[in-house]
């Protein structure tokens, strides 16, 4: 459920009629409601009400500050990936108690800065880097909070480029290493093992993986602390899918999944954490874009629209499908008409949908995608000098511009010509 509907015969972001939005800032743009945002969240709290839990919301999925915080104030921590995510979290307010820190790469910059600006763990890919954690945790005179992630070998089931859960995947180190790890863990100095990670990949859409995953998990925890290492905080990652078109089955509910996390795990005692970002953000989000031109080809009518791949690049990266809406409500029976909805971007690639079906449209009509508040704006980019479209917040009958559209000016000079020129 979102809170983008018709009112009166025309689309809305809660309160705001999105013909307004796209008069104040210009199209494209992509507008979030934060009583969507919150809803998301509060349904992953409540599905894990009754046991101590952190929800980490995964901020690579929509990682604007105004979105942070909002999630914040209502009790979220976050997972970040990169150095830039855990500053831009501490710059929303974001406790570093609060944040933890996975990704398969990072640096011992990036270990560094967390250490010393506070960080609750760190979710530990390999062992070459436990090592380097281990030795700026020393060099700070510091102990790091980690978990390992685990590579369960499960199939998640979902589109290859967002699977991570396989033992051909580069995440986490296998399963069936856990115990040499651990070992090796709990004899570096510095570190101090907390507990198991394990994120088997994104969009999943059934709850079998997640169930095989978190069984393997449950398993290892008794292992582990048998073993001798105090395992009390499982971070389970995210990864539940979210409907991207109205009609198609419904993915499982957050209540769903929170009863299968009780249920397989619950028996152990530890603190739970999750890492959901995709189903916080995903349904939060629209992008508004304008027609440009309708233009006849052979057998086939294509829109124009002034927002293109490199502003929403799911459909060309994922083959992922949006659904695309009419700002204007179509008439009850207004007869529909097959479109290609396409970008003004040079690559056939930049095909949002062939052969949709939409309401005759013209040109300077506006349309939404919906689904689009995850991995869309933080996905974006300036290929073919097209400026990183606005963000924008909507709470109740008010609207922010939360990230305004660059100038030409501002992205042209960027550059820098050598003196040899
Ligand atoms: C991407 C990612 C997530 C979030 O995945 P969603 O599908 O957006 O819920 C969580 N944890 C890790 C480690 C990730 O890489």
């Amino acid at each position: 459920m979102d809170h983008f509907l018709y009112r009166d015969g025309a689309l809305y972001a809660e309160d705001v009629p999105i013909a307004e939005i796209a008069a104040a800032v210009g199209t494209p743009f992509y507008v979030y409601s934060t009583a969507t945002l919150l809803r998301h969240y509060r349904l992953f709290d409540e599905a894990l009400d009754g046991t101590d839990h952190l929800i980490c919301y995964a901020m690579k999925a929509a990682s604007n500050q105004a979105i942070l915080k909002t999630l914040a104030q209502a009790g979220a921590g976050m997972d970040v990936v990169s150095g830039g995510e855990y500053l831009r979290a501490r710059a929303a307010g974001v406790p570093g108690d609060r944040i933890v820190f996975s990704g398969v790469g990072k640096t011992a910059d990036e270990i560094r800065m967390a250490l010393m600006g506070g960080v609750r763990q760190f979710n530990v890919e390999s062992e070459p880097e436990m090592e380097v954690i281990s030795a700026v945790a020393t060099e700070l005179g510091v102990t790091a909070p980690i978990t390992v992630r685990v590579n369960p070998d499960v199939d998640a089931r979902t589109h290859a480029k967002i699977a991570t859960g396989k033992s051909e995947n580069k995440f986490g180190i296998p399963i069936a290493r856990a115990s040499q790890v651990y070992a090796r863990a709990a004899s570096l100095p510095g570190l101090e093992v907390v507990g198991i990670d394990v994120h088997i990949g994104s969009q999943l859409t059934v709850l079998e993986p997640f169930e095989q995953a978190y069984r393997k998990v449950a398993e290892l925890t008794e292992r582990l602390r048998s073993e001798g290492h105090d395992i009390r905080r499982l971070d389970l990652g995210g990864g539940l899918g979210i409907p991207y078109t109205r009609s198609n089955e419904a993915p499982p509910l957050p209540l769903e999944y929170g009863q299968l996390i009780k249920d397989t795990l619950g028996h152990l005692g530890c603190e739970i954490e999750i890492e959901p970002g995709r189903l916080i953000a995903g349904n939060a989000g629209l992008m508004v874009s304008r027609v440009i031109y309708v233009k006849s080809g052979e057998g086939r009518d294509f829109l124009i629209l002034d927002g293109a791949m490199n502003d929403l690049i799911r459909p060309a990266m994922y083959e992922a499908h949006h659904d695309i809406v009419p700002v204007l409500e179509p008439a009850p029976g207004t007869e529909m008409q097959p479109y290609d909805i396409v970008g003004p971007v040079c690559e056939t690639g930049d095909t949002f949908a062939k052969q949709r079906h939409m309401p005759p449209l013209a040109a300077d009509d506006l349309i939404a995608f919906r689904s689009a508040g995850a991995y869309g704006a933080v996905m974006a980019s300036e290929y073919n000098t097209r400026p990183l479209i606005p963000e924008v917040l909507v709470r109740g009958d008010q609207f922010a511009v939360i990230r305004a559209r660059p100038t030409f000016d501002e992205i042209i000079n960027r550059d820098t010509i050598p003196e040899w020129l």
